[in-house]
């Protein structure tokens, strides 16, 4: 699915400018307020939440859990991977795998409920330019987002390092009248988070922000399972030993073996931070959660108090105590 078009031209831009030319007179005459501070979220607002990921499945494996939720709920989430990942798998590549990548992500933004899109970037050429920026901070705009999720600039792939740098390098972009001016800048601030990584230099993620998806864990795991070509097949890299199994016997085999592993990998995520998920969610309740997703909040853009996470994530109540 494609953002909806939003409503754009001069008839916007006045307004702009004019905030331009009041924040240009206040700040001769008042220091201003950092601007990653504006007004709290509003109690009951419909939550607007992008996720970038570098490829088609970044986004589903760090996310579909808390999408699956938000959605549910009643709030909007949407899927973006920077690249189309025409090169993600060990037999094909190219336009062929580009359009598989995607019908795929579009299966799996069936499951959970929300939008998905695939920017026409090669899989493993993302390079960090000022054209990516203006897309990056276009596509946050146009979501009206509360919340941006994506990769650290840490992380082991260059797509994966370089989709963080864009979407960090749009941070403080998005706020910014005459950056872009075509799609009009966001008056409050996204918080701008970190999907869950292992690297640990410069420093190890943080997981300021882990949430139970024991709820929705077999949307997530059905997400996997609409993803043959990454998971099943094996992606750019992984062909299964002797090859794909032709046999029935030997096809359900594989598709426990690749549902067993996603459902240990999710369920170290709650191990991992089993301390910090005491800290949302209560030592009693915390210890009976099997599976969970963690966010870091990355220090640029807003800076969302206790109170307010507990509002961006309004899943904390949702777990019974063992
Ligand atoms: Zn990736």
């Amino acid at each position: 699915m494609t953002t909806k078009p939003t409503t754009r031209g001069a008839r916007r831009f006045a307004p702009a400018l004019a905030a331009v030319l009041v924040l240009t007179f206040a700040s001769a005459a008042a220091p201003q307020a950092p601007r990653a501070t504006p007004a709290p979220l509003p109690p009951g607002a419909v939550l607007r939440i992008i996720a970038f990921g570098a490829h088609p499945d970044d986004c589903e494996l760090d996310a579909a859990g808390v999408a699956a939720k938000w959605a549910a709920a009643g709030h909007k989430f949407k899927c973006v991977a920077v690249t189309n990942g025409d090169i993600g798998h060990w037999g094909i590549a190219g336009g062929p795998l580009a359009l598989r990548r995607r019908a795929e992500t579009q299966q799996a933004a069936k499951i959970l409920g929300i939008e998905t899109e695939v920017l026409d970037n090669h899989d493993g050429e993302l390079m960090v330019t000022l054209e990516n920026r203006r897309k990056i901070a276009r596509l946050i705009r146009e979501w009206q987002a509360d919340i941006v999720i994506s990769h650290r600039p840490n992380d082991y792939h260059p797509d994966h390092r370089y989709t963080g740098v864009l979407v960090m390098d749009a941070a403080y972009m998005v706020q910014v009248p005459f950056f872009g001016p075509e799609v009009p800048p966001l008056t409050r601030n996204p918080a701008f988070l970190f999907s869950e990584d292992r690297f640990q230099k410069p420093q190890p993620f943080s997981g300021d922000i882990v949430v139970s998806i024991d709820d929705v864990i077999e949307k997530k795991l059905a997400v996997v399972e609409a993803m043959p070509s990454q998971f099943y097949e094996g992606g750019c890299c992984d062909l299964p030993t002797g090859g794909l199994p032709t046999d029935a016997a030997g096809k359900e085999a594989r598709r426990k073996e690749v549902r067993d592993r996603f459902t240990a990998r999710f369920a170290s995520t709650a191990d991992r931070f089993r301390p910090r998920l005491a800290e949302w969610y209560g030592a009693p309740r915390a210890a009976g959660i099997k599976y969970a997703e963690a966010f870091e909040v990355c220090e640029y853009g807003r800076q969302p108090s206790k109170e307010e996470i507990r509002r961006l994530f309004p899943f904390f109540g949702d777990v019974a105590a063992r």
